[in-house]
């Protein structure tokens, strides 16, 4: 084996030999192509990135991060539950990297399509940033141009921005509600009592004595992860999806139900069956409603089969205080009954796909590859969704 080595290595030098001599050095350089290896952030189904190998052929006089986000715009094949978010009028034109600064030619028929919301355009920028900024750590900041005059562009992304953790003042992070509220006792008592039971806590929260009803009406977006081609997670046979999409729907079905003399909650779901629907389009369904809030739910998977509970995520790009509230708020409601509490809201840097606009959580109610986790999630999902449905209620009562 290694003689064989030796021989085909010895082959192939002398093959490089001949061929330097026979083709001129200028031609060379253009015509002989390597084969280099990138790894590539693709948008995945529960809102953050996920890794994707390509080797892509890149030519001496070829731009390596021009090659490198063509693969990303306009992916040949790509592994379940990644997906391809640039609509077709998207494409890079150039990119030049100046000291720290990436400077990115963008296609002036994105920036013209009027299919393409300025939150769409500005997520994909944030992707294309992303890819850079782990093409090389050199790059602390993207500027993005393009070639004829648009109405608009992408907006600047810095390396700071998309990577790091907000820290919140001790005073936005006093914002903070307490309420005790038991929601399995709630789930059993008449809709009257119940709905005064709601109100007296919500009153006590706000310090407000006089116990008038609120006239406000909400509405909230609520994101059931995955669908489609997209499962999400499988485990033994169970999909991700349709977990998700269960504790969405009980979560629609108790808020619709409030009586119409307490404060009225319009419900916008991404999805409300088994269909595919793109990261890009939920947020711009939440945007597109004016949406108070935005709600995505999913359930999580370990390697370890014993880790189960409930957490949550939320993201860093606007309404920070208000969304770890509700992300905290929603992981209360449903533990340490039915499902135990896993940890606290985390953040993630799911911004760089969730333009929304409104305070946002992300729920993970339980572990699938945990067995009783599992069983919980598969029998007790109108539970769930009525509790973090009430839970929606008060919390949009006293923080909107
Ligand atoms: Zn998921």
């Amino acid at each position: 084996m290694k003689e064989l080595k030796k021989r085909v290595s010895i082959l192939a030098l002398m093959c490089m030999l001949v061929s330097l001599i026979v083709i001129p050095t200028s031609a060379l350089a253009s015509t002989v192509a390597i084969d280099q290896k990138v790894v590539l952030y693709f948008p995945n189904g529960d809102w953050g990135l996920t890794p994707v190998e390509k080797t892509i052929s890149v030519n001496k006089k070829d731009n390596f991060y021009l090659l490198a986000l063509q693969h990303l715009i306009n992916p040949d094949t790509l592994p379940i539950g990644v997906y391809d978010e640039f609509p077709k009028s998207f494409n890079v034109e150039n990119v030049n990297v100046v000291k720290e600064t990436a400077y990115v030619t963008i296609s002036a028929t994105a920036l013209n399509d009027s299919e393409l919301s300025d939150s769409w355009l500005n997520t994909l920028g944030d992707i294309i940033s992303y890819n850079l900024f782990y093409m090389n750590n050199e790059i602390s900041s993207v500027e993005f141009l393009s070639l004829t005059s648009a109405k608009r562009n992408i907006n600047k992304v810095k390396k700071n921005d998309l990577f790091s953790a907000p820290s919140l003042s001790s005073e936005q992070s006093k914002k903070v509600s307490k309420i005790d509220l038991d929601y399995r006792a709630l789930k059993k008592m008449s809709e009257e009592e119940r709905n005064q039971t709601i109100q007296d806590a919500i009153n006590k929260a706000l310090g407000d004595a006089v116990g008038t009803l609120s006239s406000n009406n909400y509405t909230v977006t609520i994101d059931p992860g995955h669908g489609g081609y997209d499962p999400g997670a499988v485990v033994n046979g169970v999909n991700e999806k349709d977990l998700n999409l269960n504790i969405a729907l009980a979560i629609r079905d108790y808020l619709e139900g409030i009586p119409p003399e307490y404060p009225q909650f319009n419900v916008v779901m991404t999805r409300s069956g088994d269909y595919f629907v793109s990261l890009t389009e939920r947020h711009n369904i939440a945007n597109n409603a004016n949406s108070d809030i935005f709600v995505s739910i999913h359930n999580n998977t370990s390697s370890n089969t014993s880790t189960r509970g409930t957490t949550a995520r939320y993201p860093n790009n606007h309404d920070v205080t208000l969304s770890i509230n509700l992300a905290n708020f929603l992981i209360n409601a449903i533990t340490p009954n039915p499902l135990p509490k896993h940890s606290d809201a985390a953040y993630q840097d799911l911004q760089v796909l969730r333009n929304t606009t409104m305070p946002a959580a992300l729920l993970e109610a339980g572990f699938m590859t945990n067995s009783n986790d599992l069983q919980i999630l598969q029998t007790q999902y109108d539970d769930i969704g009525y509790y973090l449905g009430l839970a929606i209620n008060v919390w949009c009562q006293v923080n909107i």
